[in-house]
């Protein structure tokens, strides 16, 4: 059966927490391939308009160059309007085929608020999930989250041990306007990227 990773984000700009997430997930949860789906509008995060799609695309496949099975996917770029996790996953599993087990990669902040999300219902009873740990959250928040869906939608969730990194994607924006360097946080080629097309500023 083909095993089919999601990771869904805005990735703005996406940084080495997001890439070493991805790569963990491959290796530890025996992923066929895994992909990184910028969203053209988060529900959650309508507050403020992010870098082009084109812009976020170009630096995904900066920072997966060099990586084997891992793959940015311009899908919700290419639609209309907000991006809703349940159409992405539908429309993965279209094309993959219902032999295919899609499983949505996310960090702890993601996965607390999963029954939030719109159709959390259709989410959380067809696809399986990959949750990471992320520094800031507690353990057992993730803990919590993973043991009250299992027991509500008996979803699939498989807890991974990831290596930390502790950033996200604001601080780098807010480093970058203050002209300071993230080639640590993003890798020196989205950093350069960053500062040639002036994004962030
Ligand atoms: P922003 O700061 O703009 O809100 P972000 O850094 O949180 O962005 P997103 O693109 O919103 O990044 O994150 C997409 C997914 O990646 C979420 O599931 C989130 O939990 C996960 N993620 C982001 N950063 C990390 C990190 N440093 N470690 C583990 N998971 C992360």
């Amino acid at each position: 059966m083909l095993r089919i990773g999601v990771f869904g984000g805005s990735f703005d700009p996406v940084h080495l927490g997001h890439v070493n997430l991805a790569k963990d997930a491959l290796e530890q949860c025996a992923l066929n391939r895994v992909l990184l789906v910028p969203a053209r509008l988060q529900p959650f995060k309508l507050d403020r308009t992010p870098a082009s799609g084109a812009d976020r695309m170009n630096m995904l496949n900066l920072a997966l160059a060099g990586e084997d099975r891992i793959y940015p996917s311009d899908l919700e770029l290419k639609q209309e309007g907000v991006s809703y996790t349940y159409l992405t996953l539908r429309a993965m599993q279209k094309e993959f085929g219902e032999g295919a087990r899609l499983y949505f990669i996310a960090g702890t902040d993601s996965l607390v608020k999963l029954d939030t999300w719109m159709n959390h219902e259709e989410l959380l009873s067809r696809y399986a999930y990959i949750v990471g740990a992320r520094p800031g959250y507690r353990e057992e928040e993730r803990e919590e989250a993973m043991i009250r869906l299992r027991k509500h939608w008996g979803t699939e969730i498989i807890r991974i041990n990831n290596r930390p990194f502790d950033l996200s994607a604001t601080e780098i924006r807010k480093r970058v306007a203050q002209g300071l360097a993230v080639d640590q946080m993003v890798g020196r080629d989205v950093e350069e990227y960053i500062i040639s097309h002036g994004l962030y500023r």
